[in-house]
């Protein structure tokens, strides 16, 4: 069997959804698609998807079956009634959820006879089926190698092994260095605004700035797994004291939460007795919550 002769039913057709569902019926696919509201499948069936009129009915008309809605709240709340249904299916869950959710989701699937693959997705929707999208998978070794080529159409797949969970670790492992990275630009911005700076002239500093700065992140990571934080040619804990730029944030007007944050997770360590050692000993702090 070609991949071209699975059916394939996409429930969710969001902005991430809609962008799978997209990409699926581009390479010609045979889709059914579902959505709670109705009229966002206009624009694929217009381009040749089928839309199934409720879940149950998208669900039996796939032999794979891809998940892509809000949450985990939403994708138990649609799939639970479908147990039956789901039986000798392959389902791939794009959702983004906890790694506790996706190994609750994985038993579940099991309990229903379902082959269970977990999915995040490290793009935006207007990257899906482009250069630079990245999907990890995790969960079903089979109904990962079965469907490789076709979920490759959306991005560069990657499989971290039949812990459901480990996608979306990964997921959110990279989501929370986003997140910190975008707090810390916005940070910035409200820092030099008072002086009137704008935040696309202090963007266009930040970007080249960060990205250069990310070149870091070897170097500390080899210290990290080395496991010793005292090797030369690092900065220290000590020189990396924030409390200047805590200082200069309240100067501003600014809230210093963001930066205060960074101080702390430096401080723990300086009190410990560990100031001469590597900045990049804050994983430390990380590690065990103060
Ligand atoms: P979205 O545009 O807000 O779409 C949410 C989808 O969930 C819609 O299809 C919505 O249906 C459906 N939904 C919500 N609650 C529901 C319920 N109780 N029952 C049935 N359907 C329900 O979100 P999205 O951007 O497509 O994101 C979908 C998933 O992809 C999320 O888990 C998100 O974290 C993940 N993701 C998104 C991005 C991104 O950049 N957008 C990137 C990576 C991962 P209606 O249309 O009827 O409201």
């Amino acid at each position: 069997m070609t991949n071209h002769d699975i059916q394939v039913s996409v429930l969710g057709l969001g902005e991430m959804g809609g962008a799978l569902a997209a990409a699926l019926v581009a390479a010609g696919h045979p889709v059914t698609v579902w959505n709670r509201s109705p009229s966002k499948a206009d624009p694929l069936v217009a381009r040749g998807a089928r839309a199934a009129a409720t879940a149950g009915d998208a669900v039996r008309a796939g032999r794979l079956v891809i998940v892509c809605l809000l949450d985990d709240a939403s994708v138990r709340e649609v799939l639970e009634p479908l147990a039956d249904d789901l039986a000798g299916r392959t389902l791939v869950n794009v959702t983004t959820t906890t790694p506790a959710q996706s190994r609750e989701m994985a038993e579940w699937a099991d309990r229903a006879g379902a082959a269970y693959l977990d999915g995040g997705i490290m793009a935006v929707p207007p990257m899906i089926g482009r250069p630079g999208a990245s999907v990890l998978y995790s969960g079903s070794a089979d109904a990962f190698h079965e469907h490789r080529r076709l979920l490759d159409l959306w991005g560069n797949s990657t499989y971290f092994g039949d812990d459901a969970g480990l996608a979306s670790l990964y997921d959110l492992a990279l989501l929370a260095g986003m997140y910190v990275m975008f707090a810390g630009f916005a940070h910035g911005a409200a820092m030099v605004a008072p002086a009137g700076v704008t935040a696309g002239e202090f963007a266009a500093m930040a970007a080249p700035w960060l990205t250069a700065m990310t070149g870091a992140f070897e170097g500390f990571a080899a210290v990290i797994d080395g496991g010793d934080y005292t090797v030369p040619g690092q900065q220290s804990l000590e020189f990396s004291d924030l409390t200047y730029l805590v200082a200069a944030s309240a100067d501003q007007g600014v809230s210093t939460e963001v930066v205060a944050m960074v101080q702390r997770l430096v401080q723990r360590q300086v009190d410990a007795g560990h100031g001469k050692e590597g900045f990049a000993r804050i994983i430390e702090s990380i590690r065990r919550p103060g």
